[in-house]
């Protein structure tokens, strides 16, 4: 069999124009959480984008550590203002091409319509799926995204109906005569303001898991959230969610019953870490949205089904690993888990759920964070298998930016993981994405 071509797993392109107006309250600045539209409106000025354009190119030949905070944040927002996602698309394609020209990614579509109550993004979310399936029809053998799914947009069969056209329709690539529907996985950022166990997602699961349709989650504790004005509502105590066959079996009574003491706990901390407010200040309560545990219902009901959560849990969890000591983390006492140990005990008893190393790259430098991530590649599940055929490879780009330039991450990721690299960025990322899991 041919090799299968080397892959990124996780890659963006939308621009800030994808995003709402006060988009830039994810910055933990208190400075930009008060005057995010002036922060926001100032970048997507064409005269400042010029400016930006103009400094990074002079930061461009800095290297790693000569480059500044300042300089990386330019770096991030010289992408994130560029006009056109397939310009976004074009630059990572190129650091990527280095490693195989036939290579593949995978660009994840975020859908930012919920993400405030108070102001939709310039541009909707159906404008940005559009733009991927032309960028699909450039590139079909090179490009492959994920349609972002989110219960407030679409819920139950409604939201089935909607997705099929992203799957049931494609094109025929002329070099290679393959046909290829336009989508080729599912997208979900729970901390955009909803549960993975949401009733309203169930259909969706069952689809997917039946089509072999991969899903992608984000998960860490920090990156982007709903910023609205409502937490409180999106959070109910007695939150009700997706069921397995067997509703008795212990797995689940424990995950059900964690996850409400969990919500319980977070209410009642004094101040509340769940509390409406103006400033888009949700950070804590967010965490509760993408919890790894959130996916023991899903996981227990569609056991085929393919997901990945991916960051490892977040490279900030994996610095704190440890199993023989107590951590003395205000955050990881109050929720229980540290979530990249919790990522790693899951991949030892669900076959189908997966990892990417994306955004943990930037840190590989770090002996800890090293250790940890060669343990995790090195360890079996119960079965006896190695977790490593289930750790993807990605970099996240160009979120990243912010940490080091994508041809740096790749570096990083040949020089310390160098053994895995093949099994991660070809074999893996292919039966994720095409393989059908036996029953
Ligand atoms: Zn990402």
């Amino acid at each position: 069999m041919a090799k299968a071509p080397f892959t990124n797993i996780h890659i963006h392109v939308f621009n800030t124009e994808c995003a709402p107006d006060n988009f830039l309250r994810i910055i933990t600045s208190n400075f930009v959480r008060k005057h995010p539209k002036t922060f926001k409106s100032i970048i997507d000025k064409r005269f400042t984008r010029g400016i930006i354009r103009r400094l990074a190119k002079w930061g461009a030949d800095k290297k790693g550590k000569d480059r500044g905070s300042v300089n990386k944040y330019i770096s991030f927002l010289e992408v994130g203002t560029t006009n056109r996602q397939l310009d976004i698309y074009r630059d990572a394609l190129a650091v990527a091409q280095k490693y195989d020209p036939q290579c593949r990614l995978i660009g994840l579509s975020l859908n930012m319509d919920h993400m405030d109550d108070k102001g939709r993004p310039p541009k909707n979310f159906n404008t940005q799926l559009k733009e991927l399936k032309q960028i699909k029809k450039y590139y079909p053998d090179q490009f492959f995204p994920f349609v972002c799914v989110d219960p407030r947009a679409h819920a139950g069969q409604l939201m089935v109906n909607w997705m099929k056209k992203f799957f049931e329709n494609g094109m025929r690539s002329p070099e290679t005569g393959m046909v290829r529907p336009y989508f080729a996985g599912i997208k979900m950022y729970p901390a955009l303001g909803f549960f993975p166990f949401d009733p309203r997602l169930d259909e969706m699961y069952a689809y997917a898991e039946r089509e072999g349709i991969p899903i992608m989650s984000h998960c860490t504790r920090v990156g982007s959230q709903y910023i609205g004005p409502s937490i409180e509502s999106l959070i109910p105590r007695e939150v009700d969610m997706i069921h397995p066959e067997d509703s008795t079996s212990p797995e689940f009574i424990k995950a059900k019953s964690e996850i409400h003491a969990r919500i319980e706990r977070y209410y009642s901390q004094n101040p509340s870490w769940i509390k409406n407010n103006d400033y888009g200040d949700n950070d804590l309560a967010c965490d509760l949205f993408g919890h790894p545990q959130n996916y023991i219902p899903v996981m227990l009901k569609y056991p085929k089904l393919k997901i990945c959560l991916a960051h490892m849990g977040g490279d900030d969890q994996i610095e704190l690993m440890n199993p023989e000591k107590e951590t003395d983390n205000e955050i990881i006492k109050l929720d229980g888990y540290n979530w990249a140990s919790l990522v790693k005990e899951l991949m030892l008893t669900f076959p189908n759920l997966y990892t990417d190393i994306s955004y943990t790259l930037a840190k590989l430098d770090e002996k800890k964070v090293r250790d940890e991530i060669q343990d995790w590649l090195r360890s079996a599940d119960q079965e006896g298998k190695a977790l490593n055929q289930r750790i993807l490879f990605g970099t996240d780009f160009y979120m990243t930016e912010r940490e080091a330039r994508e041809s740096e991450l790749y570096q990083k990721a040949q020089n310390q993981l160098s053994q895995w690299m093949t099994v991660m960025s070809r074999d893996n990322c292919e039966r994720y994405l095409f393989e059908l899991p036996e029953a």
